[in-house]
């Protein structure tokens, strides 16, 4: 060898460093051992230990908790921003608290608005995203007053939203 570690480049001492791992995982599987730790196997058809793999399984909750936490926040991101590009408050009543808002399809024409209010949830806020957050189609509406839409086509406050005029069968 000779050469000192500062002057091997990373990739290759990974690649050394996961050979190694390699080796010594193929020798202790060979000797019948964990392959993780080396020690006795305690659980039939198993090549890890029931240490090994309960840490193993203790790591990937640790990941998804991580993770779950980490998609929560985007989704309220995505979601103030998107009250935020809407003008931070319901058109028709006035509402400015986020949990309560939600985008309103100005006119009941996609298979989105068939579904409902309830069908627009953060794959709508990342399209209205990318589109922009264009406003000619969609509005900023509290639930009451897109549930009021819904139900009966124009909501009682009848503030500025718009609301369709089509006559719904
Ligand atoms: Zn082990
Ligand atoms: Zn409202
Ligand atoms: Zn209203």
């Amino acid at each position: 060898m000779g050469r000192p570690r500062s002057e091997i480049p990373y990739e290759e001492r990974m690649l050394g460093y996961r050979d190694k791992q390699k080796r010594r995982r193929d020798n202790y599987r060979s000797l019948g051992l964990c392959s993780c730790c080396g020690s006795g196997l305690d659980i039939p058809g198993r090549v890890q230990c029931s240490v090994c793999i309960g840490k193993a399984k203790e790591a990937y909750s640790r990941n998804l908790d991580r993770r779950r936490d980490y998609q929560r926040a985007y989704q309220r991101r995505l979601k103030s921003d998107m009250v935020e590009a809407y003008g931070g408050e319901c058109l028709c009543c006035g509402e400015t608290e986020s949990s309560m808002l939600t985008i309103d399809h100005i006119f009941e024409d996609g298979a989105e608005e068939r579904r409902g209010f309830m069908g627009l949830g953060s794959g709508a806020y990342r399209t209205l995203k990318k589109m922009g957050y264009p406003k000619d189609r969609y509005q900023l509406l509290c639930f009451n007053c897109n549930v009021a839409k819904y139900h009966q086509g124009v909501c009682p406050h009848s503030g500025k939203a718009i609301f369709d005029q089509k006559e719904t069968p």
